[in-house]
């Protein structure tokens, strides 16, 4: 069996540092929250952890740090089964991510990219052979977006397919979006794509419009409604499992990650897409993101 990935990820890896507030504070002021947890994360991680999870052959390139985080980042990856060969070291602190978590569960979120804002196109041109032998390669925007351009470049070029999810949403040029089957959003970063539009207009017409900035493809993710997905032949409604609801954190990444995983093996972007609908569903009834990820023989919500 040949060793090339099914999915490769290029993309974050951080610590989320997640404390529990009442409130939170204002300038100047001090308040007391609860413990600190500390988690591994980052969009880029946790992708590969959810397809690795789910049994695919997965490779990631990324950079941590060399503070006390590292080692919790890379066991968690290491776990899953995710291929850490260019899982690259970087002097200095790791990528952390600040969670105040309120008493709604409401987060609010402090990114410190740390040794993500270090991943280069030259770490790129290193993990060429990986890339380019990938069927399915996959970005977010917690890395500099000169690298996410570079690798995306490789993966088109040797004949992969480029997913990317504009997360945090960020201006990107329109050859990175020309390159994408499919641009994967959710609402707000559909509408942050589009001047003039609005994250709660109907999800067939953000998707038009989206597909006329040039993707091959559009996967809008709507939470607990599920997705759309659109491309030249038309769109479709792929609906959610219900479930209870404990933690939203990570769904979009676990829905990319089997997504992505899906598309690899062959299926039809709609197919894929209702697998992965089910995927992020059960990843939402458990609590923290990488931590709720189904296994392969888990059953999965209908
Ligand atoms: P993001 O976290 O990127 O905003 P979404 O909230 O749209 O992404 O969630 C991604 C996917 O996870 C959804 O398409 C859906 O399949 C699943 N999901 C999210 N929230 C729920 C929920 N409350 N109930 C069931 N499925 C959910």
């Amino acid at each position: 069996m040949s060793n090339d990935k099914e999915v490769v990820v290029v993309g974050s890896v951080n610590a989320d540092l997640v404390v529990g507030v009442d409130r939170r504070p204002g300038p100047g002021e001090t308040v007391l929250g609860s413990d600190l947890a500390v988690h591994p994360g980052g969009k880029g991680a946790n992708q590969a952890v959810a397809a690795a999870r789910l049994g695919g052959r997965v490779g990631i390139l990324g950079r941590t740090g060399d503070d006390g985080n590292g080692e919790l980042l890379r066991a968690s990856l290491a776990g899953a089964g995710v291929d850490l060969a260019h899982l690259l070291v970087t002097p200095g602190p790791n990528g952390v991510a600040l969670i105040t978590v309120g008493p709604d569960g409401d987060n609010s979120i402090i990114v410190s990219p740390g040794a993500n804002a270090r991943l280069t196109p030259a770490d790129v041109e290193a993990a060429r052979a990986m890339i380019a032998g990938a069927a399915v390669v996959t970005f977010q925007l917690e890395v500099p977006l000169e690298t996410v351009l570079a690798a995306a470049r490789v993966a088109a070029d040797a004949g992969g397919r480029v997913v990317l999810n504009l997360s945090p949403p960020a201006p990107v040029p329109d050859e990175l979006l020309r390159l994408c089957d499919p641009l994967v959003v959710n609402e707000h970063e559909a509408a942050f794509l589009l001047p003039g539009h609005d994250a709660d207009e109907d999800p067939a017409a953000l998707a038009s419009a989206l597909l006329a900035r040039g993707p091959r493809s559009v996967v809008i993710t709507l939470g607990g409604d599920g997705a759309l997905v659109a491309d030249a032949s038309g769109s479709s409604a792929v609906p959610s499992p219900k479930v209870e609801a404990v933690d939203t954190t990570g769904a979009g990444d676990a829905f990319t990650a089997a997504l992505c995983l899906r598309l690899a093996r062959g299926d039809a972007l709609a197919d894929a897409a209702r697998y992965a609908a089910r995927v992020g569903a059960a990843s939402v009834r458990a609590a923290g993101a990488q931590s709720s990820y189904p296994s392969a023989d888990d059953e999965l919500p209908a």
